[in-house]
Formats: C-alpha cells, sequence, structure tokens
C-alpha cells in the first residue's frame, strides 16, 4: 500500500518535472524565434505554464480514462485463446437509431449488449423492452450520463441504483454490468457495483463514432483493422457531446453491417458479453 503510493508519487513528480522541461524547451525556441525581446520574455514564462498544464491535463486524463496497472474487478479485455469480440452500444435507446441498429444485428444474426440511459429508458420504454426481447444484453450507464468522478456520493448511487430499476422495470431484466459515461470511474464507483452485484464494463477499441466528424468508412476502417480477439468494442447509439442524446449516429448504422461482415471475414466470431465473459472464465478455470 504504501510502495505503492509511493510509487504514484514518483511517477506524478516525474510528469510534472517531466512537462515543465518539454514545455520550457518548446518556449524556448518559439521566445527564440520572436524578435522582440519584451514579447519573448513573456511567452517565456507563460508559455511554460501553459504547455505544462495542457500537458498535465492530458496526463491526468489518460490516467482516469486507461488506469494505472491491473485493476482485476475492471474488465476492458479479457486475454483470450478463442477469437470472440463483443459488441456493445452505449447512451441509448434513441428513437431514431436503436431500430436501425436492432434491425441490422437481426439481420446479420449477431447478439450485442446495450449500456442504457436510464433517463432514455424512461422516454422510450418499448425500445428498452425491444432490446432484450431480440436477445441482447442491457448494462447500466447512469440514469443521466452523469460524469462519476465529480458526482456527490448519494447522487451517485441515486443515479445508478435508479436506472437499475428503471432498466429492470421495463425490460425485466436486471442489467448485470456497468458502465462509466466517458470510462470515468473511481472508488466509489467500482464499490457499488460490488455492491450491487455488477461487473464494472469499460472497452478496448472505441469505434470513435461519437466523433462529430466521424464517417461510416472512417468507422468501418477503424474497427475491422483494429480488432483483435479479446476486444470489447465501443459503438453508441444515441447520446450527444453536450446534451444525453441528439447527435448523428448515421455513421454507426451504416458501419455497423460492413464491421460485421468484415469482423468475420477476419476470423473473428461475435459473441454476447456474458458468452464472452463464460468462456473466459471456463479457460482459465481449464489451464
Ligand atoms: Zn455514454
Amino acid at each position: 500500500m504504501f510502495i505503492g503510493l509511493l510509487l504514484r508519487g514518483l511517477i506524478i513528480l516525474i510528469f510534472i518535472s517531466g512537462s515543465v522541461v518539454i514545455s520550457n524547451f518548446i518556449t524556448r525556441v518559439v521566445a527564440f524565434l520572436v524578435p522582440y525581446p519584451a514579447i519573448s520574455e513573456i511567452l517565456l514564462w507563460s508559455g511554460t505554464v501553459f504547455i505544462s498544464a495542457a500537458m498535465l491535463m492530458g496526463i491526468s486524463y489518460y490516467y482516469v480514462y486507461q488506469g494505472f496497472g491491473a485493476q482485476a474487478d475492471i474488465i476492458r479485455r479479457r486475454p483470450q485463446k478463442g477469437n470472440k469480440v463483443v459488441l456493445t452500444f452505449d447512451d441509448g435507446p434513441s428513437a431514431i437509431y436503436t431500430p436501425q441498429i436492432l434491425k441490422t444485428l437481426k439481420d446479420k444474426g449477431v447478439k450485442a449488449t446495450f449500456f442504457l440511459v436510464g433517463k432514455h429508458v424512461e422516454k422510450y420504454p418499448e425500445l428498452a423492452a425491444r432490446i432484450t426481447a431480440e436477445g441482447h444484453e442491457v448494462g447500466n450507464h447512469t440514469y443521466g450520463h452523469i460524469t462519476v468522478p465529480n458526482t456527490p456520493s448519494p447522487q451517485l448511487t441515486a443515479q445508478i441504483m435508479r436506472a437499475n430499476l428503471v432498466i429492470f422495470q421495463h425490460t425485466g431484466t436486471y442489467p448485470p454490468y456497468l458502465r462509466p459515461p466517458r470510462g470515468l470511474y473511481d472508488m466509489r464507483m467500482r464499490r457499488i457495483a460490488m455492491l450491487l452485484g455488477q461487473e464494472l464494463v469499460l472497452w478496448s477499441l472505441s469505434a470513435q463514432d461519437w466523433h462529430p466528424r466521424a464517417t461510416a468508412a472512417g468507422v468501418v476502417k477503424r474497427v475491422v483493422e483494429k480488432a483483435v480477439p479479446g476486444d470489447i468494442i465501443l459503438f453508441h447509439d444515441s447520446g450527444s457531446l453536450l446534451a444525453t442524446e441528439g447527435s448523428n449516429r448515421g455513421p454507426t448504422v451504416d458501419a455497423l453491417g460492413p464491421i460485421i461482415d468484415g469482423l468475420r471475414a477476419r476470423g473473428l466470431e461475435i459473441s454476447t458479453l456474458e458468452e464472452f465473459l463464460v468462456s473466459v472464465d471456463q479457460h482459465k478455470k481449464a489451464n
């Protein structure tokens, strides 16, 4: 515990000093190129401060996003002997895109996992029910798509439990999985997941279909080229950068069919999260 803390402290120190050195170097070069001494003087310190702050923000985002070290209770990807990958869809249901995605999945005979936003389930209960009726799995993506680390504990607990409740109410299924919005979780969320008997599931390959400039062709290329056995692939059937829904998910809808074909052509088998996890556990026991 103590050594772990010390190590983390050391890593943070290295990051801070490293980013200061790098940004100081960058600003020195820029200041050297500016012919006015007064301006280059100001650039020298302000540039260093701003660039190192930006670098540290980037690092801390990565830190929360990817986590450091092995966290056995969080599933991003399972070591695979087989060839399974999992398709997951966040932020729905959406009245426009979820039905189209469900149709493609049915046509291709694929089962996926939908991480539902509680208030969207309340808004489109018949779509939530259709997801489980068609054999797909559901997970909890909080009630209002909150940012977990800055939500006070009472609200965080309420957000997760309320989403569980509405999902159970409208689909008849208790969501076995929990996925924090934007992948931002903390220790409290891990404890809540344990208490509620849910597995914290992140992803290992993002389709990046949330990007405002995403195209179907780009999404297909990215996923089909990058996927490896054991990947949990992230898509969005709803959502928005500012609100919780409203973005165009046309690229996701258009990319899905070609992605399924492309993954299969590469010998990858698309399975549900449940099968995926069971097959891994069996594999582990067998060894
Ligand atoms: Zn989300």
